[in-house]
């Protein structure tokens, strides 16, 4: 009688090979380029970090550990919230064995890499929400963790300015809200004290926040990368995970019956098998958690937020970061000056629907992601709550001299000569069928085989990078307790 798991097991054998040869293929394409001296998708500053991060060999340690394709726990998205909880799961649980999956060929691609860079101080998350407690607890691990590594950041402070004296009330309930919050130093300073911080800056009144900070984010989550490495984590990128199942039996070289019972399968057919899956990923979000039979609610919106930059030679006029006092409708902090590391100044950056996941220009387009979200009812009754507000966004995302009227009210100084086109990012937010914006940080897992074994983070918008490490700190405890680890 032929073995019924005979065929699959040869299947996967293949598999295996063509997994070894796509890895082989893929580091003989890094070294090609490595030669050809390209610096990948970093921006010209974090070439040289990403080329180290991928040739990474621990000092002083033997060579890594051959490639393991069975792991006690899969981290999919490459993010800082996949790479902050896969760095906390290995430093944990040493003699486990941790992947961490990532579609790109490079970490912290999106979200992770292109943001803001502020180091949040916590004053605008509801009291007692898990962005509260995780922002304030975040942002003191950030600041340690940047000083143990060495790696820059400047506590360069931050105002909240009213320029109209209908904000003054809502600039002191932020205060109110900062305090029980338990952000450290804040105090409420007149129009003088605006001008003595900021000379350039004018305001009737504003919350100042000197605990605030910035870093480059994408110098963090690549840290974390390093860290998960040297502690015997395997990154596999160029790794989109498109299927999860249950296996039908073990993998060949398990002595150990169903040990690593599901199977995370990639675009190009590769497989891992492992026990648990903890899902990190960002814009897709919705799609990884349909993938593994879990809920598709909330659906993740895609807000692009264009930024401006400050000609070199006008930086002067900025020396903090500066915001507005933030419309209560809207989840964003509104567009805000910001000091970057390498010494520029981005202002925005604004927020408008994006008809792409991962689209940084005005006319990405993607089919899917468009079908997606003109199919969710959720999205029409949002939009049509915020119709004139959303006009505006879009009207001030093409035409600059709209946005620094808006500018001018905290800069009077600052003219369209001034500025130059930048960057964009792309926000990750949460929308439940309601049409309402998902506030809080979301973490969920499902039911049956597969559910039972998967923690999806569904909703990790901003502050979730200042918040990193401690998401990770409470991702690691909740798979602890779910999967028994
Ligand atoms: C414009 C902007 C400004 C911001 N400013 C700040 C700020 O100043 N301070 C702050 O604290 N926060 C800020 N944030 C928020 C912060 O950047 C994000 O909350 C944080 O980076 C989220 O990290 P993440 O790991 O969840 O998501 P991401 O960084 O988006 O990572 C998700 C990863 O999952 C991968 N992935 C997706 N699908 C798959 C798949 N099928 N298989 C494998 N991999 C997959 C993606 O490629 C990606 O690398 C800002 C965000 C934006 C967009």
């Amino acid at each position: 009688m032929v073995s019924p798991t005979a065929p699959a097991l040869q299947g996967r054998t293949k598999t295996r090979r063509a997994c070894g040869e796509a890895a082989a293929a893929a580091q003989a394409r890094r070294r090609r380029r490595r030669g050809a001296g390209e610096a990948g998708q970093a921006g010209p500053d974090m070439g040289p970090l990403l080329r180290a991060a991928r040739a990474w060999r621990p000092p002083g340690l033997p060579p890594p550990r051959r490639r393991r394709s069975t792991f006690n726990v899969a981290v999919v998205g490459g993010g800082l919230v996949g790479l902050a909880s896969a760095r906390e799961l290995v430093l944990r649980h040493p003699s486990l064995t941790f992947a961490l999956l990532e579609k790109e060929k490079e970490l912290a691609c999106h979200q992770s890499g292109h943001n803001s860079g502020v180091i949040h101080s916590g004053i605008y998350y509801t009291p007692g929400s898990l962005k509260a407690k995780l922002c304030v607890q975040g942002a003191a691990l950030c600041y340690e963790y940047c000083d143990q590594k060495g790696i820059p950041y400047k506590q360069c402070g931050k105002l909240i300015v009213a320029v109209e004296q209908e904000e003054i009330p809502r600039l002191k309930a932020l205060y109110e809200r900062g305090l029980q919050n338990n952000v450290r130093d804040l105090r409420l300073i007149s129009a003088k004290e605006i001008q003595a911080k900021e000379p350039f800056c004018r305001g009737l009144m504003a919350l100042d926040s000197p605990y605030t900070g910035i870093v480059n984010y994408r110098h963090v989550a690549l840290s974390y990368a390093e860290d998960f490495q040297k502690a015997g984590g395997t990154v596999l990128t160029d790794f989109e995970v498109t299927n999860m199942e249950m296996a039908k039996e073990s993998p060949p070289e398990s002595t150990e019956g169903l040990k690593h019972p599901v199977v995370v399968r990639n675009s190009k057919g590769e497989e891992v098998y492992c026990q648990h899956i903890v899902t990190c990923s960002g814009l897709y979000s919705d799609r990884l958690s349909q993938i593994s039979g879990c809920s598709p609610e909330p659906r993740i919106v895609p807000f692009r937020g264009d930024y401006l930059v400050l000609k070199p030679e006008k930086c002067y006029m900025v020396k903090g970061n500066i915001y507005p006092v933030p419309d209560p409708r809207f989840p964003f902090l509104g567009v805000h000056f910001t000091p970057r590391m390498d010494g520029s100044v981005w202002l925005g950056p604004n927020a408008v629907l994006a008809f792409k996941r991962e689209g940084y220009k005005l006319f990405d387009f993607s089919p899917k992601d468009f079908g997606d979200a003109v199919l969710y009812s959720g999205l029409w009754k949002l939009v049509s709550r915020n119709l004139s507000s959303g006009i505006n966004e879009m009207y001030r995302a093409c035409f600059l001299s709209a946005q620094v009227k808006q500018l001018q009210k905290f800069i009077p100084e600052v003219t369209i000569n001034d500025i130059l086109r930048g960057p964009s990012g792309v926000r990750a937010q949460a929308l439940d069928n309601e049409g309402n914006l998902v506030d809080d940080f979301v973490f969920d897992g499902g039911t049956g085989d597969i559910g039972s074994r998967i923690l999806h983070v569904r909703n990790a918008p901003s502050p979730a990078a200042t918040s990193s490490l401690a998401i990770a700190k409470m991702i690691a405890k909740e798979v602890e307790e779910r999967f028994g680890l």
